[in-house]
This record gives structure tokens, C-alpha cells and sequence, in this order.
């Protein structure tokens, strides 16, 4: 260890001259983000079933406080993405929000019945300083123009996949079938795995992610602003404790913190050139587009799953599977094998001269989702009398929409990176997330919209009311995407040289 520092250090232009595909660097990214994704998705699973088995909450509520919570999460990203842009930097702000997740995870671990709410705030605050500044500094590894960042973000995302699919598999399992407090520890205990590895590869990252406020105040003061902002988040603990825990002020909280946040990235616009302040529309135009995409795919966490719960045979390419299983997990499967062959198909269209630019891609993203959407509506034409339906053609949608998510979620993270002033770098990509906030929002409403209102209906005119949905929101996506092709050849000139 103290060998370390008789080496010199390592310089921006060392790393991001790095040779091959990927920096490696990314790799202890990748692996510092799986496990945080695993303690994450670990959690997430767990979240609605201990809310019904433990805190013996309705499952109307429980959908609703874990709306709330998913709301939360990504709202913060956004509060964590400024304060390590003006203040903490984004090292320390991964340090202090895998810390803060740490804590809950125990406190969860301890008592999760009666420390339940505090639990989760802890984790919310944490992430919300951990999750969009770990991806701020994948970007940071590469120059600009570099044409294999969108590959190192898919990368990146398969790691975040391999999390989630884990976490949210173990953790479950663990929680019903052996004890909640155990299940609750492992993502404590995997999460300082995550800090531990982010803490001792920081070392190779040489000035990336250190105090933006570095030479230009004191040591000492830097010190104060940064007990500061770790002050105010404690502070700030308890009342997001309220606030999720009455999950009727997450509208108002809604309501409030996007317009709020939209002013701001205006009046930081002001402060740059008109260039600079193009890429940033163009940065907001794909935020905005990012809502509905997400409002789209995170039907997965709400409708899809009570469709799989009710209506989906329980047999998959002549295997018995629990179609809840399949919706659950097929989608991180997916990415974990797709992402590297879409890293590869750019790769090889790029060097053809064929690679679609981001807009496009975006695009893209939004047809793959539509017509997953449309298989979706399709299973209908596959249903018994008793309307159960075919869980083959289902796991061929989930491929369908991974591929969109694969054309737009990867490539988001890269260009919030690209299409931003570095001081800014934090923020949008706080911003990125927040859209992720709206979207699940969105997702929960359109997924009431399409729930029969009598709950004990007959499968068939369940089946039927889903379909029905998926088939509108597979109409919205295919707007989207027709409208974003149509618009890319404006948005590719506010981006300038960004591709
Ligand atoms: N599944 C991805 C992740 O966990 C994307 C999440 C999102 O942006 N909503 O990072």
C-alpha cells in the first residue's frame, strides 16, 4: 500500500491516451458499480414484499410507497450530481453516499421492521450521492471525440446489470426463505465490498473526481464546505424519512422539484457560450425524451408484473419458469448479453462509415420499444379461453425492449458527459437521472390507467385491459421515435462536434 506513493502520479492525459478498447480504469468502475447496483436492486426487490409480509401494509400501498422510494432515489441523484460539481467533488461524493448506503443497509439489517423507513432514507440519500457520479467519472476517462466511450458505457452497463440481476435474485430469496435481517446485511456487506474497491483503485484515477474547489480556497475552508454538505445530508435525513413514508407528498415533491431544477440548468446556461449553451438543449432534449422511454419500460416494475402474476403460462422454451422469474430478470440477462454485441455492431458500422448518430440511436431506442410493446399486445392472440397467455412470446418482447433500452440507456450516460461544460458534468448527469424519476412517475400512472378497476375481473378481461394498454403505449413509443428521427437533423447541430 505505501509503495504507492513513491510512484508518481498518474496524469489526465496518461489515462485518457490509454491503448486498446477499454481504460483500465474502467474496470474498477465497473466492478465498484456492480456491487452498489447489487445492494441496490438487492434492496429494490425487497422492498414491496416486506412491505406487505412485515409492515402488513396494502398492496395498493406498498406499490405506492415503493413508487415513492424509486422517485426519491433518482430525485437525488440530482442534489448528489451538484454538490459534487460545486463542492464535494466526485470522489468524496462516492465515498460519502457507498458510505451512507452501508449504514442503512445495517440499520435495515438490524431492525427492519421498526428502523424500516429510516433504513431506506439512509440508502436513498446515498445513492443519490453515490449512483450519478461513479457514471460522471466513466466519462471523465476519455478525451473528447474519443469513439470508444459509447463502448466503455456498455460496458459499464453490463456491470451494472450483472448487479442487478444477482442482487435482485440473492436478496429476495434470502428475505423470504431465510430471514429478512440476513438479506438486508448482504447488501450491506456487498456494498462495502463496493466502497472497498472504489477506495483502493482511487489511486489510479489521478486527478479525476478530486474537490472542483481545489486552489481555489483554502484547505481548511474546503474542509468546512464539505463537513457541510455532510451535515446538511444528514439533516436532510429525516425528512425524506417523512416524506416517503406518507407517499401522497411525492406528487407535490413531483411537481415541485422539475420546474425547480429546469430553472436552474437555465440560469446556469447563461454563464457559457452560445455553443456550449446548444449542447446543453440538445442535452435537455434527450433528458426530456428519456422520460417517456422510461415511463414506457418501467412498466416492468408495475403492469408487467401483475400481467406475468395473472396472465402468463409458466413455460419457457420447455422449461418451467415463474413468468414473475422471467420478468424480473430477463431483462438484465439480456443486456449482459446484448451489450457487448451492440458495442460491437457501432464499432463495426463506425469503421463503415454507417453508425448511426446518438439522435438516431435515441431513435432507435424508442422503436425497439414500441415493437416490444406491440409483442406485448400480441401475447393476447396466443391466450387460452381462460385467457393465459404464452410466456415464449413474452421473453421475445423483454428481448425487444432491452435492445431499445440498449440504444438509448448506455449512450444517455455517454453524451451527458460530452454535451455538458465539465462544471455542469455532475449536474446533467444528475438531471439524466432525475428523468428516470419522472419516467417511473409516469410509469405508475399509466400502469393504474390500464389496471381493471374490479380487481377479482376474470383473466380474460385482465388479459385484455393490459393488451389494450400495451397497444396504446407501443402507438406513444412509435410517435416518439418518429418524431425524434424526424427532429435529429436540428438536434445534431446543437451538438456541434459531439456525434
Ligand atoms: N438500469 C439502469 C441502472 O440501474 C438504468 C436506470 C435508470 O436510468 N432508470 O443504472
Amino acid at each position: 500500500m505505501t509503495s504507492i506513493t513513491t510512484e508518481k502520479e498518474i496524469t489526465l492525459d496518461e489515462i485518457q491516451n490509454f491503448e486498446g478498447k477499454y481504460p483500465k480504469q474502467l474496470w474498477y468502475l465497473f466492478l465498484s458499480e456492480m456491487w452498489e447496483r447489487f445492494a441496490f436492486y438487492g434492496m429494490r426487490g425487497m422492498l414491496t414484499i416486506f412491505m406487505v409480509e412485515k409492515l402488513l401494509l396494502s398492496e395498493k400501498d406498498a406499490n405506492l410507497q415503493y413508487g415513492a422510494t424509486q422517485a426519491f432515489v433518482y430525485t437525488l441523484a440530482f442534489v448528489g450530481g451538484l454538490f459534487a460539481d460545486k463542492v464535494l467533488g466526485f470522489r468524496k461524493s462516492i465515498f460519502w453516499g457507498g458510505s451512507l448506503m452501508i449504514l442503512g443497509s445495517f440499520i435495515l439489517a438490524v431492525s427492519p421492521v421498526s428502523l424500516f423507513y429510516m433504513g431506506i432514507s439512509f440508502t436513498i440519500v446515498g445513492t443519490g450521492f453515490f449512483k450519478p457520479n461513479i457514471s460522471t467519472m466513466v466519462g471523465s476517462l476519455y478525451k473528447s471525440g474519443d469513439t470508444r466511450r459509447d463502448a466503455g458505457f456498455g460496458l459499464f452497463y453490463s456491470g451494472i446489470n450483472i448487479g442487478a440481476l444477482l442482487g435482485g435474485a440473492l436478496c429476495v430469496y434470502l428475505g423470504k426463505h431465510y430471514s429478512w435481517n440476513v438479506a438486508f446485511s448482504l447488501a450491506g456487506v456487498v456494498m462495502t465490498i463496493s466502497l472497498l474497491i472504489f477506495l483502493f483503485t482511487k489511486k489510479t484515477l489521478g486527478p479525476i473526481g478530486l474537490s472542483p474547489l481545489i486552489g481555489k480556497v483554502s484547505p481548511n475552508k474546503i474542509k468546512i464546505y464539505d463537513l457541510m454538505v455532510y451535515a446538511g445530508s444528514l439533516l436532510s435525513i429525516p425528512f425524506i424519512l417523512i416524506l416517503v413514508s406518507k407517499s401522497e407528498y411525492t406528487d407535490y415533491f413531483m411537481y415541485t422539484v422539475g420546474p425547480l431544477t429546469l430553472l436552474y440548468i437555465i440560469y446556469e446556461a447563461f454563464k457559457y457560450n452560445a455553443v456550449e449553451r446548444q449542447k446543453l438543449l440538445a442535452a435537455m432534449i434527450f433528458i426530456i425524451f428519456s422520460i417517456f422511454f422510461w415511463a414506457f419500460f418501467e412498466q416492468a416494475g408495475g403492469s408487467l408484473s401483475l400481467f406475468a402474476a395473472h396472465n402468463l403460462k409458466d413455460e419457457v422454451a420447455g422449461m418451467h419458469i415463474d413468468p414473475n422469474v422471467i420478468n424480473n430478470s430477463s431483462n438484465s440477462l439480456f443486456v449482459i448479453i446484448f451489450s457487448p454485441l451492440i458495442g460491437l455492431l457501432w464499432l463495426w458500422l463506425s469503421k463503415r462509415k454507417l453508425e448511426p448518430n446518438t439522435v438516431v440511436k435515441f431513435g432507435l431506442g424508442f422503436l425497439f420499444v414500441s415493437l416490444s410493446f406491440y409483442i406485448f399486445y400480441y401475447t393476447r392472440f396466443f391466450a387460452d379461453a381462460q385467457g393465459m397467455t404464452s410466456l415464449n412470446v413474452f421473453t421475445v418482447a423483454y428481448l425487444v425492449t432491452t435492445i431499445g433500452e440498449l440504444c438509448l440507456s448506455p449512450i444517455g450516460l455517454s453524451i451527458m458527459t460530452t454535451l455538458s461544460p465539465k462544471p455542469l458534468h455532475g449536474v446533467m448527469m444528475g438531471m439524466w437521472f432525475l428523468a428516470s424519476a419522472y419516467g417511473q412517475y409516469a410509469a405508475g400512472l399509466l400502469g393504474a390507467g390500464m389496471a381493471t378497476a374490479n380487481e377479482k375481473a376474470p383473466l380474460l378481461e385482465k388479459l385484455n385491459a393490459y393488451t389494450d394498454g400495451y397497444k396504446q403505449l407501443a402507438l406513444y413509443a412509435l410517435i416518439a421515435g418518429v418524431v425524434l428521427i424526424a427532429i435529429s437533423p436540428i438536434v445534431k447541430k446543437l451538438m456541434h462536434d459531439v456525434h
